[in-house]
């Protein structure tokens, strides 16, 4: 006997977690599952931009106002950045609003909180087995939750799982970018760091260092799949490798030590060559689209996708609207939305990722494009929040 609930979530990262507290803020019944157990550390860079705080603001959800699980700590606050590439030339340009640094330990706990004030159930170490779409367009979800077996009907499902798509679903392959990528992350204490975020170009990716809530720096990477292989099994061990063709931050990592217990990884990951806004059930997030990270616009995508998803999928569940016009309205609008963001950052990823003599100057020229990319691709002008 399946339980009955109006939508499912599957995924309660930033995306998933602000789309069922808006769903069930509308009163629709609102599962949100996820499989893994939280407060956990996330791969991710941490750099909040100006964009994601006031889309979070839009959601009610004020950053300075918020408690951390450790109420002493803050976030921290950045105003520029620093661009280091790997021949040692330095670039810095200032960022034109406050970025905020804030690790996902935290932000995810605090949103999963207004998600429950919202109305919404939360279930963790819950694994998605299969999801089938019935002949009435609603959906029949099967879970393993620990030992226990549930199925669940639901008239909506939303994918915010994440790049990795659940068990039995697949993207067609020329979605996604055929290169395959490392990402990894560690926290490090003893490394002190002024109000800005640090990019640094090393063999096969790059490596970011910017500073989170207390004195702590998130130290993140990405790295091609190639260039890791050989460097140990371990991220201390991946970014120990990737700093030996960046002398700066050889330096720089070796002012502090890696905080233990907050080192993660995602691999194999594939940057999207377009959006993919729908495939049975919408995506919001990373599972609708996997920006090249550089940018630091990932944050600021799931939660614009959520807003979108969040509407359509309401006016769904409220009956005003067939499935096949929540299918074409939502992968319509995310298209429209998100294409040309894409193709910015991946042209921004390409020359990156050029060969490195050639590519500084090029690099040099965009500057303070890239520096201003950070924070203006995602201006909230360009969207209409309040729709
Ligand atoms: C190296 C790196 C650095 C980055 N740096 C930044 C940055 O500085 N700033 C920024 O804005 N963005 C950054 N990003 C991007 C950012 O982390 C993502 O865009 C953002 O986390 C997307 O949120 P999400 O909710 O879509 O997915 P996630 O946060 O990945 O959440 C997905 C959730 O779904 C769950 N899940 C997955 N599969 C299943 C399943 N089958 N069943 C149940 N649950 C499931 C997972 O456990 C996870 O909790 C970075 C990314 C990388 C790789």
């Amino acid at each position: 006997m399946s339980k009955s609930i109006d939508v499912i979530v599957i995924g309660a990262g930033i995306a998933g977690s602000t789309c069922a507290m808006q769903l069930a803020g509308k009163g629709h019944r609102t599962l949100l599952l996820d499989r893994q157990e939280f407060p956990r550390h996330k791969t991710c860079g941490e750099f909040m931009s100006p964009e994601t705080k006031e889309m979070l603001e839009v959601l009610d959800i004020h950053l300075l106002d918020i408690h951390l699980l450790d109420q002493s700590k803050k976030p921290s606050t950045m105003d520029h950045a620093k661009i280091v590439m790997r021949q040692g030339g330095v670039i810095e340009a200032p960022l034109p609003g406050f970025a905020y640094g804030i690790s996902r330990y935290e932000l995810d706990q605090i949103l999963h909180q207004k998600a429950l004030e919202a109305g919404a159930q939360i279930v963790t170490k819950a694994t998605i087995t299969s999801i089938e779409q019935l002949e009435d367009a609603s959906y029949e979800v099967q879970v393993k939750q620990g030992d226990e077996r549930i199925s669940y009907r639901a008239k909506a499902v939303i994918g915010a799982h994440g790049t990795k798509k659940p068990r039995g679903m697949a993207s067609a392959p020329d979605l996604r970018d055929q290169t395959v990528y490392v990402g990894v992350k560690s926290h490090f204490s003893g490394i002190e760091i002024p109000a800005r975020v640090e990019l640094y170009f090393c063999e096969g990716g790059y490596v970011g260092i910017s500073p989170i809530e207390d004195g702590i720096v998130n130290v993140a990477a990405l790295l091609t799949l190639d260039t890791v292989q050989g460097s140990g099994k371990s991220v201390n061990d991946i970014l120990q490798a990737a700093s030996l063709t960046n002398v700066s931050l050889a330096a720089r990592l070796a002012e502090g030590k890696p905080v233990d217990g907050t080192q993660v990884s995602i691999a194999p990951l594939h940057l999207s060559n377009v959006p993919e806004p729908w495939s049975q059930y919408p995506h919001i997030g990373d599972a609708m689209l996997m920006i090249p990270p550089l940018c630091g616009d990932g944050m600021s995508i799931a939660l614009r996708s959520s807003l979108l998803c969040a509407r359509w999928t309401d006016k769904y569940l409220q009956g005003d609207i067939e499935h096949a016009d929540w299918q074409s309205n939502y992968t319509l609008e995310a298209s429209r939305e998100f294409t040309q963001l894409l193709r910015r950052a991946r042209r921004i990823q390409k020359l990156a990722f050029a060969k490195t003599n050639k590519f500084y100057p090029g690099l040099a020229r965009m500057i303070p494009g890239l520096a201003a990319y950070v924070v203006k691709a995602t201006r909230l002008s360009e969207m209409n929040a309040a729709r």
